[in-house]
């Protein structure tokens, strides 16, 4: 690994931003981290960019010295790819401006921005792009590898809605833009072949779309104290009456749901219908709870429902709560026709996470939820179900690099646990490793790009189906030289 001082001034001279090595002590272990805190990578240094000609120069300097790189945005990549030992960081998180064009009705994002950003910048305006539930994600990751949040079912996925991206190519060293026009296959493979894959992303341009002003949205909770059994009961009457509306002919796009099962702060079992109504707030009121009725869902102990905005919404979905936290995540699509049984084994094992002692969960950072947030303690593990369908059904497969048009629920699970309890840690990765495999006789095989995860088989299968081959002679084309590199990008055989 090249570590010499002159090496790394060569680099340091050319970037307006900081540079940060090994041998800045603490700066460089901060500077090292993403999001989880299970991720422990040493680059070789991380480049933190104040601009795009930064970004330019870091890809100039690998290209000249064979030294291998990653991007990083919001650092919540599932498997903390945006951080590797012995490679560059090529950090974008300076480039945050965020242009609305109410003119063109487009939004222009800075490739190191986080989506909560973007939502403030628009929907004070009477606009928003489809894009993540939580405003921590970066438009990095999520606009490369799909992006579903409320109001995908009503506009597609945040990928459908990038108009134009500008981006610094191994082969070029230059930033170049790419749109249906111009270089339409990187283009393609932009829209949902992965962050990370291609090049580094200096700019995102979405498509707007008008919304209103009082949604109907916040979650309704269903618990039952220490009573397990009315708690199971409960749950599975929910998630019955979730699957059957998803596939009902009259399942309106407007609305989201996403089921959360979770503990409360007495680590009891709750079951989370997180609600988000992209509409007139009083027609989603009444719509939610019409259907709650026809399909015989139990009632709630607690509803947060009322007229809110969209950035109130997604805030209740906040990750400031993590970090520090180990999380160990796992996913797949769940059959369209999952059966009861998928159901029961959902909440048998759900039931069954470990968890940390009450004393040690009382030692442990509590941080304060967002008010309206589902009641979920920050140090324990959940699951939950993300409604796709409506709108994102309008492409077909290869239309874009995002290939599972047809799937209707993603389902995933978080072991969460404080990173020094090792113990704790260790039987979290035991419990979600035997709940996946639990769970696959009700999983379709694929995978959601931007939930990657450790131990599947044929992981490119699972992430990009049919778009496979496509690709992979994209990213053969564009990096060549295989600078942008890590466990799952699309050269790894
Ligand atoms: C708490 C949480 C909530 C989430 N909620 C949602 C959700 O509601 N909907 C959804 O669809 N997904 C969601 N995700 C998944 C999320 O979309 C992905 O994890 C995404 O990859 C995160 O992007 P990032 O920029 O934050 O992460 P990073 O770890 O910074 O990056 C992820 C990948 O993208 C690459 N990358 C990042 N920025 C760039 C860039 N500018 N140019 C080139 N490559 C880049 C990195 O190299 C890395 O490979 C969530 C994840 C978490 C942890």
């Amino acid at each position: 690994m090249p570590a010499g001082q002159a090496y790394w001034r060569s680099l340091k001279n050319r970037l307006r931003g900081r540079l940060v090595l090994p041998s800045d002590g603490a700066l460089y272990d901060e500077a090292r981290g993403v999001l989880n805190a299970r991720i422990d990578q040493r680059p070789a240094a991380i480049a933190y960019c104040a601009n795009d000609e930064d970004v330019v120069a870091c890809v100039r300097f690998c290209n000249a010295t064979d030294l291998k790189a990653v991007c990083r945005c919001g650092g919540h990549g599932a498997l903390g790819f945006s951080t590797r030992s012995d490679q560059l960081v090529i950090d974008m998180t300076a480039l945050q401006t965020v242009g609305v064009d109410l003119r063109e009705k487009t939004v222009t994002v800075g490739g190191g921005a986080f989506w909560g950003q973007v939502d403030l910048a628009t929907y004070p305006r009477g606009y928003a792009a489809p894009g993540g539930g939580c405003p921590q994600v970066g438009v990095g990751g999520l606009a490369q590898g799909g992006g579903f949040g409320p109001i995908s079912r009503s506009h597609g996925l945040t990928i459908d809605n990038l108009i134009e991206a500008t981006l610094v190519t191994s082969r070029r060293g230059q930033l170049i833009k790419v749109s249906e026009s111009e270089e339409p296959d990187l283009f393609w493979a932009l829209r949902g072949g992965g962050g990370g894959n291609f090049g580094a992303v200096t700019s995102f341009t979405f498509r707007l779309h008008p919304i209103g002003h009082a949604l109907t949205a916040g979650s309704l909770v269903y618990a039952s104290g220490p009573d397990t059994n009315k708690w199971a009961a409960d749950a599975k009457k929910l998630f019955q009456f979730y699957r059957e509306w998803m596939r009902s002919p009259d399942c309106d796009s407007r609305l989201t749901l996403l089921p959360i099962v979770a503990f409360d702060d007495q680590s009891n079992p709750i079951f989370v219908l997180s609600v988000f109504f992209n509409g007139d707030w009083v027609e989603g009121y009444e719509y939610l709870f019409d259907i709650l009725n026809n399909f015989g869902a139990p009632k709630a102990v607690n509803t947060s429902l009322g007229p809110t905005t969209l950035p109130g919404y997604t805030a209740t979905e906040s990750t400031t709560a993590w970090p520090g936290q180990s999380l160990y995540w796992k996913s797949g699509f769940l059959a369209n026709d999952f059966p009861d049984a998928a159901i029961d084994t959902m909440i048998t094992w759900f039931e069954h996470a470990p968890k940390p002692a009450q004393a040690a969960r009382a030692a442990s950072r509590i941080a304060s939820r967002p008010a309206g947030a589902a009641p979920r303690a920050p140090d324990l593990s959940f699951g939950f179900i993300e409604s796709l369908g409506g709108r994102i059904r309008d492409k077909r497969p290869d239309e874009t690099a995002f290939y599972w048009r047809d799937q209707l629920f993603s389902f995933s699970f978080i072991g969460i646990c404080e990173r020094s309890d090792a113990a704790l840690s260790r039987e979290l990765r035991q419990w979600a490793d035997n709940f996946r495999k639990a769970m696959e006789p009700y999983l379709t095989g694929a995978v959601y790009v931007n939930y990657m995860q450790e131990g599947l088989g044929d992981w490119k299968r699972a992430y990009y189906g049919g778009n496979v081959d496509r690709l992979c002679a994209i990213k053969q084309e564009y990096d060549p030289s295989h600078m942008f590199s890590f466990p799952q990008d699309l050269a790894q055989p």
